[in-house]
């Protein structure tokens, strides 16, 4: 069992099967699910993303300057954070959102040892608006607060069941890797996470697992420390 995790969501596993917006059933299941793991004293923190609703604004905006997109981006994940807020708090977990970007009437500036309290505490922390820097993703964002809040482990959800040598939605013979250093992601070119977040997890020795949150009670069964999905390594 893992003392401390920093769980990285995806804005469309918000979205459920419809890829924009936020789905209310969808968003209260994974709730639900963070909440049965927070009760066997876990400390959660979670880093969400913004693809749900940004994807969309990104195309019709190819011409925009790469860093208000950038901007427009940190801001769609502060409303999927939001989102989680409530959903958390209505499975009775106590939750903080904190934002990279500050916005002290929707949520907490995010403050390290601020967050490190309220983990102690036994509230679940929901880092908002990435690393609050244009050129950046969630998944570095992801990994820079695993560090920063000494997680024990990096737990990256995705829709399917760990890292492929191919992507196992088009080839259907894709192998699935048990266990995989960040360099062989880097050597082989695996889409896994961005090479940012790759180096940095990689630099500092931290470990991450990928496993497919679309199965029922995986959160609990990855943070159990069962054999679920992929394991990285330095
Ligand atoms: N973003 C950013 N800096 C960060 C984190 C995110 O500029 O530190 C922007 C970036 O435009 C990114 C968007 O926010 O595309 C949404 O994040 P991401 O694509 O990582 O979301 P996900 O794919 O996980 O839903």
């Amino acid at each position: 069992m893992y003392n401390r995790v920093v769980l990285k969501l995806s804005g469309e596993a918000l979205a459920a099967g419809r890829g924009f917006g936020v789905d209310g059933d969808r968003v209260h299941e994974i709730a639900g699910e963070i909440a049965e793991v927070r009760d066997l004293g876990v400390d959660i923190a979670i880093v969400v993303g913004g693809g749900n609703f940004f994807r969309g604004v990104a195309e019709q905006a190819k011409e925009m300057d790469r860093v208000s997109a950038d901007h427009m981006g940190m801001l769609a994940t502060v409303i999927n954070a939001l989102a989680i807020q409530d959903a958390l708090e209505k499975c009775g977990v106590h939750a903080r959102v904190m934002s990279a970007i500050e916005m002290h009437q929707v949520c907490e500036p995010y403050i390290r040892r601020r967050a490190i309290r309220h983990l102690e505490k036994g509230r679940v922390v929901i880092f908002a608006a990435g690393t609050g820097n244009p050129y950046f993703s969630t998944d570095t964002a992801a990994s820079l607060r695993a560090m920063e809040i000494k997680a024990d482990v990096l737990l990256k959800a995705t829709k399917v069941e760990g890292i492929y040598d191919a992507d196992p939605v088009i080839k259907t013979d894709a192998v699935k890797f048990e266990q995989i250093t960040y360099m062989d992601i880097l050597r082989l070119g695996l889409k896994v996470m961005d090479t940012t977040a790759v180096s940095l997890c990689k630099d500092n020795n931290l470990p991450m697992i990928i496993f497919n949150m679309n199965r029922p009670g995986n959160i609990r069964r990855v943070i159990s420390g069962e054999k679920v999905g992929s394991l990285v390594t330095a």
